[in-house]
């Protein structure tokens, strides 16, 4: 057995990041189900159950400022269901769609959104999103995220179809691209940057970042 609950809780106070009751347990009933599912169906490259705490459990909770308010998230290239489970059981009050172009990936969605506790919440929908919501069976949102998907230019340009009029675009990235190539990104897809924000991963210490790019106002 691991010590995953412990560390998990020690994280969410590193973040000074409270979730609701049973949570924590529901997460790392998630991220046992994950490692189980990972010795058969190639789901996540990282293995160690420390480690997915620290780089997936902890990584996507450390974004519930630049989420919370919102109430329908899109997580595109969600894989495994990252960022869009943790977030939907710290955010009670949120709805998610994640989609994936891999038919397994999403299949685990489905059964880690059961034992997430957020079933009822979130819809898992295997397709390529390529920015025609109405005819792959998505929907138009006031947030889009993604963690690890894909260039932050090419993510804004394809997130803003899929968002609904005053929402946001949250970009969540190992390291902050230069403020060019972030203006760059925004304008090309009719946006601007809201806010920027670097943080550690509590346990590892390892950087990463944050972007929220705001639809622009006229
Ligand atoms: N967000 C997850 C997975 C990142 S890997 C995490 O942070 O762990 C990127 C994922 O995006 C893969 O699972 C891949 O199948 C998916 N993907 C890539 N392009 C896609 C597209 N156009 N539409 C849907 N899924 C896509």
């Amino acid at each position: 057995m691991d010590n995953s609950l412990s560390l998990l809780r020690r994280g969410l106070d590193a973040l000074r990041l409270t979730v609701p009751d049973g949570g924590p347990e529901r997460l790392t009933a998630w991220s046992a189900e994950l490692l189980k599912w990972n010795e058969k169906v190639n789901l996540t490259a990282i293995t160690r159950p420390e480690e997915v705490v620290d780089k997936h459990l902890l990584d996507s909770l450390a974004v519930v400022p630049e989420v919370a308010g919102a109430r329908h998230l899109l997580d595109l290239g969600a894989g495994a269901g990252l960022p869009g489970v943790p977030l939907l059981v710290a955010l009670p009050d949120l709805q998610a769609t994640l989609v994936d172009a891999v038919a397994k990936k999403v299949a685990f969605i489905k059964v880690g959104g059961v034992k997430a506790g957020v079933a009822a919440r979130l819809k898992a929908v295997h397709a390529r999103a390529e920015g025609s919501p109405g005819t792959e069976g998505l929907p138009v949102v006031d947030l889009v995220i993604a963690r690890a998907f894909m260039d932050v230019g090419r993510f804004t340009r394809l997130a803003v179809k899929y968002l609904s009029p005053g929402g946001r675009v949250v970009a969540m990235v190992g390291q902050v691209p230069a403020a060019s190539e972030l203006d760059d990104a925004a304008s090309a897809a009719g946006l601007e940057v809201g806010s920027v924000r670097r943080f550690t991963l509590p346990l590892s210490g390892d950087p990463r970042g944050v972007v929220v790019f705001h639809v622009k106002h006229p």
